[in-house]
């Protein structure tokens, strides 16, 4: 199994190589990064999850967050949109608390650092992702496995996230992005991207093995980037014409409807779609011995399955949960050294509940993006 080496191509060396613009930012850039703020945050929360067209998400102002012990304040330029904020909206993952501020694959830029805090200098550019913080002493700590940390908690779920102008974040949860990547580009890595990255190591496919993607959206277009330049003949099964143009552009050997049967076994498969009735449809596309990893955190009933026609022959049906910073670094390690794009939508922060709403109608390919 491959894996790319922690030191690999020393494009992140221990002090980060930031992006670093001057107080009032780079020409032309979003954010300002210091004044002109007035002390108060714009902010999207979801009061009481409801259908998407029914309006959960309400618009509020409050105070500007002052960074804790290790926290740095980040002035969000943009924060892409992740089916997980659409999840939360509509109650299909009940909120941690009232109130909160969805959106985990922010980029910004710190503009006011905590106590204790040594990584970072004010106007370098971050990325703030979905794990915003473990315990670092449980079992699952402890062996490596912090996305399985009981005591974690996720940005835009437990804390405030993205859809708003500014926001906190645990400094060593915090990603340095590749300099090449444009604010916009970069957004979609940071969820979309790492929990792909994730699931393509969980589905456990062979440097020129055949890969399976059922649903097409803002992970599985970055998840194939990585798939074909690691030598993997990739087939594509998904509804919604915008979906499969998109894997059509990105050159994937073969793309059919969600339920077809791909033109040759596969030897590893990533659900992405939320949709439990196309797990017994991919595990019979499975060759023997082969995985199916369901990358979703939420996902609809799973029908009964038949033991002989859909598991049997070694067959794999495992979950992936969250990520751990090693997935996150990693995977940007890759991004930039494959050149990953990410095709993205862009919208006004003030459009939030639009862009979930073409989300949840399949109305656009690859990623939303909001920006302030
Ligand atoms: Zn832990
Ligand atoms: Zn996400």
């Amino acid at each position: 199994m491959w894996r790319a080496e922690p030191n690999e191509g020393i494009l992140f060396p221990q002090r980060p190589v930031c992006v670093r613009f001057p107080p009032g930012g780079r020409p032309g850039a979003a954010p300002s990064l210091i004044g002109g703020h007035d002390g108060a945050v714009e902010a999207w929360v979801v009061d009481h999850p409801a259908p998407i067209d029914d309006g959960p998400l309400r618009r509020i102002s409050r105070e500007l967050p002052v960074p804790g012990v290790g926290q740095v304040r980040v002035r969000v330029s943009c924060c892409g949109v992740c089916r997980t904020d659409l999840h939360l909206a509509e109650g299909d993952l009940n909120p941690r608390r009232s109130a909160v501020t969805p959106g985990h694959e922010i980029v910004g830029y710190v503009d006011a650092l905590g106590a204790g805090t040594s990584r970072f200098a004010i106007g370098d550019r971050v990325g703030a992702a979905w794990l915003a913080r473990t315990d670092g002493t449980c079992r699952f700590c402890r062996r490596g496995d912090e996305n399985l940390c009981e005591a974690s908690t996720f940005t835009g779920w437990d804390i405030e996230g993205g859809y708003a102008d500014s926001c906190v974040a645990d400094e060593r949860y915090v990603y340095v992005l590749p300099p090449e990547i444009s604010d916009e580009h970069a957004a979609p890595l940071l969820c979309a991207g790492i929990i792909g990255y994730r699931s393509l190591l969980a589905a456990a496919v062979s440097t020129g093995g055949v890969l399976g993607i059922y649903g097409f959206g803002g992970s599985a277009h970055l998840t194939a980037q990585i798939a074909l330049h690691l030598g993997m003949r990739v087939h594509v099964l998904t509804r919604g014409s915008h979906n499969q143009e998109l894997a059509r552009t990105l050159g994937v050997d073969s793309v059919g409807e969600a339920t077809d049967s791909p033109p040759e076994p596969l030897d590893g498969a990533i659900l992405f779609a939320p949709a439990g009735d196309l797990v017994p449809v991919a595990l019979r596309a499975l060759d023997a011995g082969g995985t199916l990893a369901v990358a979703g955190i939420w996902l609809s009933d799973i029908p009964a399955l038949d033991y002989d026609a859909d598991l049997f022959r070694e067959r794999r049906l495992r979950s992936v949960t969250a990520n751990t910073r090693r997935d996150g670094e990693e995977f940007l390690r890759l991004a930039q050294r494959f050149g990953v794009r990410s095709t993205t939508v862009a919208y006004d922060m003030a459009d939030a509940p639009r862009a979930l709403s073409d989300l949840a109608h399949g109305r656009f390919g690859g990623a939303a993006v909001l920006h302030n």
